[in-house]
C-alpha cells in the first residue's frame, strides 16, 4: 500500500485549504498549490487565520497550530508536486480544468502515487481517463468547511484498484474523519441528494413563493436543519452549485436535475455566495442581508 507521507493539494480556495489544513494537522507534509503564488499565499494566510482563531478558541494549542502551519508549503505551479506519495485536486469544479490539470501533474507523479479529486459531481471513471493510471485515481470527496465536516465519500471509479481505495481510507481515517464509500454514479451519495433540493429553492424563490429569508426560515425551523438552502447554497458557492446541476443533468439526462432559472441569473451576475461577498445574501455588513 502507498506510505503517505507528503500530500499535494492542487486549489488553495475554500476545499483545497482546507484540505491542506487538516492533513497539516494530521501531521502529513502539505504543498498547496493553485494557478499562480498568489493565490496559494492566500490559501495559506486563509489556514493561518483559522489556526488563530482555533487557537484564541482553546480548541488547539500555539505549538500545536505553529507546527501546522509549518508543515505547509504554498507553490505556484505543479512541479513541487512530484514529491507527493497523495495528490488531491479541490480546483474548480469544472472537467475541462481538471483534465488539465490531470494532464500536467500526471507525468511529475510516481509509481506509487495517488491521485485524488475532490469533485462534487464529475464522474470519477471518467475522469480517470486524463489520469496516468486509472487503478491509481480515486474520488475522495470533503464537505465545507472540511476542518468542521466529520464525513468524506470516497468514490471508487470502475478501474480503481482495492489498494488504493485501502490507502485513502486510511488518510481519511488519519484526518479523524468517518468515512462511507459511494458507487461511481452522479452526485454520489450526499450531492445526489443535497443538490435537487438546494436548486428546488431557487425555483421556489424565482416562482415568487417566498423570499430567501422566508424559504430559508421554512425549511431551517419546519425541517430541523441546521441552515436554510439558500444559506446552504452560498457556503458551497453558487457557481459550484450550477456546474454539479448541469453534471448531473447531462449525466443522467433526467429533467429534475435541470438548473433553476434564478440560480443560472446568479451566477451570471458573478454573485457566488460567501466566497464573493454577494448571493441569496450580500455578507458586506456585520449581518448577511437578503438580496431578495
Ligand atoms: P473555489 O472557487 O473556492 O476554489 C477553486 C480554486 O481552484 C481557486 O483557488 C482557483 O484559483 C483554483 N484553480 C482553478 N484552476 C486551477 C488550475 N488550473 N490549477 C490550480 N488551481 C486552479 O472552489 P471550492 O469550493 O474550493 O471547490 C473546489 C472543488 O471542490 C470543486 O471541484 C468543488 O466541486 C469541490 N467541492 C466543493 C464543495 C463546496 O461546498 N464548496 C464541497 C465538496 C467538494
Amino acid at each position: 500500500m502507498t506510505d503517505i507521507r507528503t500530500v499535494g493539494v492542487i486549489g488553495a480556495g475554500q476545499m483545497g485549504a482546507g484540505i491542506a489544513q487538516v492533513s497539516a494537522q494530521a501531521g502529513y507534509d502539505v504543498i498547496l498549490s493553485d494557478i499562480d503564488q498568489t493565490r496559494a499565499e492566500k490559501g495559506l494566510a486563509g489556514i493561518a487565520k483559522l489556526l488563530a482563531k482555533g487557537v484564541e478558541k482553546g480548541k488547539i494549542e500555539q505549538a500545536d497550530a505553529d507546527a501546522a502551519l509549518a508543515r505547509i508549503r504554498p507553490a505556484g505551479d505543479v512541479a513541487p508536486l512530484a514529491d507527493a506519495q497523495l495528490v488531491i485536486e479541490a480546483a474548480t469544479e469544472r472537467e475541462d480544468i481538471k483534465r488539465t490539470i490531470f494532464g500536467n501533474v500526471g507525468p511529475l507523479l510516481g509509481a506509487d502515487a495517488i491521485l485524488a479529486s475532490n469533485t462534487s459531481s464529475i464522474p470519477i471513471t471518467r475522469l480517470a481517463q486524463a489520469a496516468p493510471d486509472a487503478s491509481r485515481f480515486v474520488g475522495v470527496h470533503f464537505f465545507n468547511p472540511v476542518p468542521v465536516m466529520a464525513l468524506i465519500e470516497i468514490i471508487r471509479g470502475l478501474a480503481t484498484a482495492p489498494e488504493t481505495v485501502a490507502a485513502i481510507e486510511a488518510y481519511a481515517v488519519k484526518l479523524g474523519k468517518q468515512v462511507v464509500h459511494a458507487f461511481d454514479a452522479p452526485g454520489f451519495i450526499v450531492n445526489r441528494i443535497l443538490l435537487p433540493m438546494l436548486n428546488e429553492a431557487c425555483f421556489a424563490l424565482g416562482e415568487g413563493v417566498a423570499n430567501v429569508k422566508d424559504i430559508d426560515t421554512a425549511i431551517q425551523l419546519g425541517l430541523n436543519h441546521p441552515m436554510g438552502p439558500l444559506t446552504l447554497a452560498d457556503f458551497v458557492g453558487l457557481d459550484t452549485c450550477l456546474e454539479i446541476c448541469k453534471v448531473l443533468h447531462s449525466t443522467t439526462g433526467d429533467p429534475k436535475f435541470r438548473p433553476a432559472p434564478m440560480l443560472v441569473k446568479y451566477v451570471e451576475a458573478g454573485w457566488y455566495g460567501r466566497k464573493t461577498g454577494k448571493g441569496f445574501y450580500d455578507y458586506s455588513g456585520a449581518e448577511p442581508v437578503p438580496t431578495r
